[in-house]
Formats: C-alpha cells, structure tokens, sequence
C-alpha cells in the first residue's frame, strides 16, 4: 500500500491513534488528527506527537476539510453515527481501520481472536503456549499494543496473535488471519451496532478474506457459527463443551479430547485438571487455544506445561479475598450480560450477586433462569440498576442501591459463612468508574478494608 503524499485523517487519539498517526508519518503521508476531547484530556497524545508534523484538529474544523482527505483511519471505539466518521461515510471516502492497514504490512503470520467474552485471555493463553513451545511470537492488537507499531518494527517473530473487537473489524477489507478464531457472540455493543444481527455480522468477517489452507476456529455449541462455517473456503476445526468433535476438540467429563483427521491424531487427551482458570468458559477458551496451538505445531506436552502455568487475568472472576467466611471475586471485566451467565455457572455456593453501572444495550432478562437458580440475593447498583430491577428484580430478595460502595457493603452486611459475594456487574463502569480496572482495584480495596 503507498501512503506517499497521501491526505489522511485519524481519528481518535488514544494509544491507537497515535500510533497510527506516527506509522503514516513514516510512511509519508500528510496526516491529520483529531479527537472529541478537549485539549486538556489529550495531553499524553500531544506529547507523544509533539514536534511531529502533525495537523491536530476539533472535529468541527476536520468536517470541513473532510473533502480533500484520501483516507480515514477510525480509532477502535468511534461510532460510525458520529462527526467526522459520519461525513466520511456519506461521502465516500476510504475508511480502513488500524488493524486493516497494519495487515497490509505484516510479514508475519497472523492468529486473530474475537467473540463477545473471553478474547483478551484465549489471546494471552495462545501467546504463552507458542512461547512455551519455543517459537517467538508477538502478541497485541486490542489487548494493548496496537498492530500498527509491531508492522513498524523488525517483524522478526514467527507468528503474531491479535485480540480483534468488533470495532476493529467493522472496517476491514484485506485483513486476513492464517487461523481465525470467533469464540462465541451474545448480546453486546447495542448502543453502537444497533442491531445484534449487525454486531454478529461484524464479529464474522474475521473469516472473509481466508483462503483454502487457512484456519477457522469455530464454537460448535453456537449454532447460528456452525451455519456460517460452511459458507468459507478455510479448514474448519471446532471446539464444544457440550458434544463430541471428529474434527476439533471437546469436553469428555473430565479430559479434553482432539481429533484430527487430516494428520491422523485420534482422540489425543489433555486432562482437565491442568486447567486453572475457573468455569467451563474458560475450558472453551483452553480449547480454542490448542487448536491454534496445534496448528501451528505445539506438542501436547508443551501445550499441558503452558496451560498449567497460566493463572488467569486480573478482574476475570479473581479471587479477592475472604473475610468471615465468605468469598469475594472481582468480575468487573464482565461488562455484558453473557460473561455475567458465564460467571454465576461457576459457582456452587450461594451467590450474592452484584449487578449495575452503565448499561449498553444488555438484554438482562437472559439472566431470569441463572438469577433463580444461583443467586441468593440480587444488590443493584449504579445508573442501570432501576432499569435491571424492573426486568429481573424480585426473583431473588432485591435491593437498589446507587453506588457499587453501598452495594458491596451491603453484600457484606448479608453474607454469612459459606457465601461467594460476586461482583460481575454485566454493565460498563464508567457511570462510575474511568474503565472496567479502576471499578475492579476499587471493589478490591474495599474488600480489603472490610
Ligand atoms: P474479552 O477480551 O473478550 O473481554 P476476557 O478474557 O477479558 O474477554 O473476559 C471478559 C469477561 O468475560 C470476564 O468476565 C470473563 O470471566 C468472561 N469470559 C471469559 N471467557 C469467556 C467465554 N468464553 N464465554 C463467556 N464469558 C467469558
């Protein structure tokens, strides 16, 4: 791709953006930027581009300018309804997004993941088994470190594993993974694709642009994803919790079985137990991971050693203490109602369920059966809880509370011996909080000072 003496415009100057704004000064592009920000909360961007030759804009003077851009490149997150993403859809004008033009660069074979739940830890998992098992490997995209600064440096890994969103997807047209993996879609990001059948979509073009020889990873216990897996030229392998795999891997009790036909492995097991990360999400994530694993020559041993050593991620389901008896965990990664059903699965004791903070569009009603079944007591809290407690309040005993300190206080206040107290609130933080990690080191402190 040549970006010589190209017009572009970045839009969105977080971590992304402005490594894509240096990547097209290096290409030699002339590049603006801007961002709805003030100037006073973009300080970090203006740093990192000061003395850079730059043109940083407010939307409004970019929407003038708009007609002489060549090219748009959103950051993740910028919906497509808003000012200038808007004018440059109504006028035509390429948009790709950073991980579509990274693409174009990389000389690398790539491992894209998405799904609504579970991306960051399939992604984080993968890159320690391909260490474990010798090969260097970078691993970013969503989860941190943007494509876009790997595609600037020497690409001297053997592979490279990206965490892909839905944002990040909506505007790709080349991008294509050697193995692809979709670990599962449930409701989520209404309030920017509108429809679930858009967001779904979304999430299923990380298989479009694969070829014959290709990977496809898909969750066989997702019916609507095993319609689709016929529509593509790559090899399909899939993983299921529920039923048994000729051509992937599953859940037998309590061993995990592979088949591949194509290199004649017949039921190759790996023992459930090395897994440490709790729930039966997180097998379906240990499972997606050897599959590219496999793919990409790991042996069965490196692969056990290398989940056995994996621990978890902070804020998924983390323990966070015990006082009285009662267990604490941190959920506040669960920012949808799918990781929320996933997490209350987990737990034999009895719940105490907190639930709240922004809502995106969640369906909550899913969680009725899971809500009766498991919760012992429902606390709802922040700017979504009256909304929740008018569709699934009154199942269980039911309080409204208004901020997630009052909620855990109180969940402490109802506990007795033998409870799980779990914060997996199913909503975004930042009625509350600046994202999902301050609410988790919050709820943590909390905790501790109980
Ligand atoms: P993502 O990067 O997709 O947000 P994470 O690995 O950060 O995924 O986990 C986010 C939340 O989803 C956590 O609450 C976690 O417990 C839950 N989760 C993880 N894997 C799955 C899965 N396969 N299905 C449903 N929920 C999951």
């Amino acid at each position: 791709m040549y970006l010589h003496g190209k017009k572009v415009l970045v839009i969105g100057l977080g971590k992304t953006g402005v490594a894509t704004v240096k990547f097209l000064l290096k290409e030699g592009a002339i590049v603006s930027a801007t961002d709805e920000k003030p100037a006073s909360e973009l300080k970090d961007a203006f740093n990192a581009l000061r003395n850079l030759d730059v043109n940083l804009q407010t939307s409004e003077q970019s929407i003038e300018r708009l007609s002489e851009i060549d090219l748009v490149i959103p950051s993740p997150g910028v919906p497509p309804f808003k000012s200038p993403l808007y004018e440059a859809v109504t006028k035509n004008i390429p948009i790709l997004s950073e991980i579509e033009l990274a693409s174009r660069f990389l000389k690398r074979q790539m491992i894209a993941i998405t799904g609504t739940n579970g991306k960051t830890t399939t992604t984080r998992l993968l890159g320690k088994i391909l260490e474990k098992a010798g090969k260097k490997v970078f691993v970013g995209g969503n989860i941190g470190n943007p494509l876009i600064d790997y595609v600037s440096g020497k690409q001297e890994d053997d592979y490279v594993v990206v965490e892909v969103s839905s944002f990040q997807l909506q505007w790709i047209k080349s991008f294509r993974p050697f193995i692809s993996i979709l670990l599962n879609v449930t409701r989520d990001h209404i309030d920017y694709h509108e429809t679930f059948e858009e967001y779904r979509e979304v999430k299923e073009r990380i298989f479009k642009n694969q070829i014959e020889g290709d990977l496809a990873i898909f969750n066989a216990d997702d019916l609507l994803s095993m319609q689709l897996s016929k529509r593509f030229q790559a090899g399909v392998m899939c993983f299921s919790s529920s039923s048994r795999q000729t051509k992937g891997i599953y859940l037998d009790r309590k061993v995990l079985l592979y088949n591949d036909p194509s290199s004649s492995v017949k039921d190759e097991q790996y023992p459930l137990e090395m897994i440490k990360l709790p729930g039966v999400h997180n097998v379906e994530n240990v499972m997606a991971a050897v599959l590219a694993a496999r793919r990409c020559g790991c042996n069965r041993p490196d692969i056990i050693a290398a989940v056995e050593d994996f621990k978890g991620l902070p804020h998924r389901i983390e323990f966070a203490g015990q006082k009285g008896g009662v267990k604490f965990y941190n959920d506040s990664k669960a920012t949808n109602v799918g990781a929320t059903v996933r997490a209350l699965e987990t737990f034999s004791e009895p719940i105490i369920l907190l639930l709240g903070g922004r809502d995106k569009g969640g369906d909550f009603r899913v969680l009725s059966w899971p809500i009766s079944e498991k919760v012992q007591e429902l606390i709802l809290f922040g700017e979504a809880g009256k909304d929740i407690k008018s569709l699934v309040g009154g199942r269980v005993p039911t309080k409204l509370v208004a901020s997630l300190k009052e909620a855990i206080l109180l969940a402490h206040k109802r506990s007795s011996s033998g409870d799980v107290v779990l914060l997996s609130p199913g909503c975004a933080s930042f009625d509350e909080f600046v994202n999902y990690e301050e609410r988790g080191r919050f709820f943590k402190e909390v905790v501790r000072n109980l």
